[in-house]
């Protein structure tokens, strides 16, 4: 399939197809509103697009569109954030094994009943993998025992299969983790309730707990011992692709400014025609461009299937800084213009800058994704 239509079209069809009720999707809770959102006939599109796994002739340019439009419609950020989160970090890099390990859900997943998570994180060791706890040791019978808690998981509280990364060997080194697949309803799997969170409000985080769960070698999401190379291919995907979640959202913030500065009226005259305050929305349109023009290239990169994506991870990750930056600048700036109303919740003018500040954080902490980048520069750089 080729995707022809250009990205405006696309984005302005999804929020015709989502309608006007976009901000109240999570109202009766964030599975509901999953379900309303992956049924929405572009969303759905996208999703069986990342699971065929397939890249090029505009997939993941026209996947983009889709994200960028339902921010645009106004459907809550974290919301939109978790579809974008599962559809790039975990769908798709997940779909482009040989082995399809998501084949088996991939009805429930396109008709908005199954929600995955990628639990990674522990509480004692989120930026270092290779220190992780959570242990998957082989019996004489050839299974797998699963033993560890993760943290801090997207959507965990609602998961129904887990993305999980797990040491396979006791000693730290590049083939010490594996990746399995695992349904939450599965015996000795315990899902947390929802974390108290101060971002990303709309989408639940939490933590699970595995104990003694019995994974077989179908669990496994490619071959023992690959797990830190499979994390490389889903965090890569997230970091060149995630911040798709924020482009509507943020245009839409500066449609907001604009009509608010036209309105509001100071010292006699309308906000807007104060050259200071004009300068400031210009501000923040330029960083839109800036991090819209990175996402769509790392898009249409991986659409041309010139480079392979481990080749990316690099770009990857300085467009991720790159757009973490720019997203807690954007927030930062906008939410003065709004004057008081900025931090009222129900103003319908409030800036979240948490959730823009937790950009630096999930994915890779733009610290540790520096150091990274330094070594590949040539530095003797270590973590
Ligand atoms: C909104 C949100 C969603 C998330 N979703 C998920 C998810 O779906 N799945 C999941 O597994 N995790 C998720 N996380 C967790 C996230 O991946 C971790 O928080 C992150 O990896 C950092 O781990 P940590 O919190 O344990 O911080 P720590 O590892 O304790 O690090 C704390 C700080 O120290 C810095 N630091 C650590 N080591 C070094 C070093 N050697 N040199 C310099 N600086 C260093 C880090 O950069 C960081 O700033 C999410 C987090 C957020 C905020």
């Amino acid at each position: 399939m080729t995707v022809t239509a250009r990205p405006a079209d696309v984005t302005a069809a999804v929020v015709d197809e989502i309608g006007p009720d976009a901000a109240d999707l999570t109202a009766e809770g964030f599975r509901a509103g999953w379900r309303r959102l992956v049924r929405t006939p572009s969303v759905n599109a996208v999703m069986a697009d990342s699971l065929r796994g397939e890249t090029g002739n505009g997939l993941i340019e026209n996947a983009v569109s889709v994200i960028e439009g339902i921010g645009r419609a106004g459907v809550p950020a974290g919301l939109t954030y978790a579809v974008a989160s599962q559809i790039f970090g975990i769908q798709w890099p997940l779909s482009t094994l040989s082995k399809k390990p998501l084949a088996p859900y991939a009805d429930a997943i396109l008709d908005g009943s199954l929600i995955l998570c990628h639990a990674l994180t522990e509480e004692t060791g989120g930026s270092d993998p290779l220190s992780m706890r959570t242990a998957a040791i082989r019996s004489d019978s050839g299974e797998y025992r699963l033993d560890g808690r993760k943290a801090y998981v997207t959507a965990a509280p609602e998961a129904d299969v887990i993305l999980t990364f797990a040491r396979t060997d006791e000693a730290r080194h590049p083939f010490a983790l594996s990746s399995f697949l695992i349904p939450s309803d599965r015996a000795g799997v315990e899902r947390s309730t929802p974390f108290d969170k101060v971002a990303l409000t709309e989408v639940p985080m939490g933590a699970i707990d595995f104990d003694a769960v019995v994974a077989t070698d179908a669990d496994l999401v490619t071959t023992e011992g690959s797990g830190l190379a499979f994390l490389a291919s889903t965090t890569t995907w997230e970091r060149a692709l995630l911040m798709s979640y924020a482009l509507g959202g943020m245009a839409a913030t500066i449609d907001r400014a604009v009509t608010w500065l036209r309105d509001r009226e100071q010292f006699g005259r309308s906000l807007g025609a104060n050259p200071l305050v004009a300068a400031r929305v210009a501000d923040l349109a330029i960083i839109r461009h800036r991090v819209r023009t990175l996402v769509y290239d790392m898009a249409r990169r991986i659409d041309s299937q010139t480079t392979p994506m481990s080749a990316l991870s690099t770009d990857a990750a300085q467009v991720k800084i790159s757009c973490a930056q720019d997203l807690l600048q954007f927030e930062t700036s906008a939410a003065p213009l709004f004057g008081a109303r900025a931090v009222i919740a129900d103003s319908g003018y409030a800036i979240n800058t948490t959730s823009a500040l937790a950009a630096s954080i999930y994915a890779g902490t733009n610290d540790l994704l520096r150091v990274s980048i330094a070594r590949e520069l040539g530095l003797p750089v270590g973590n």
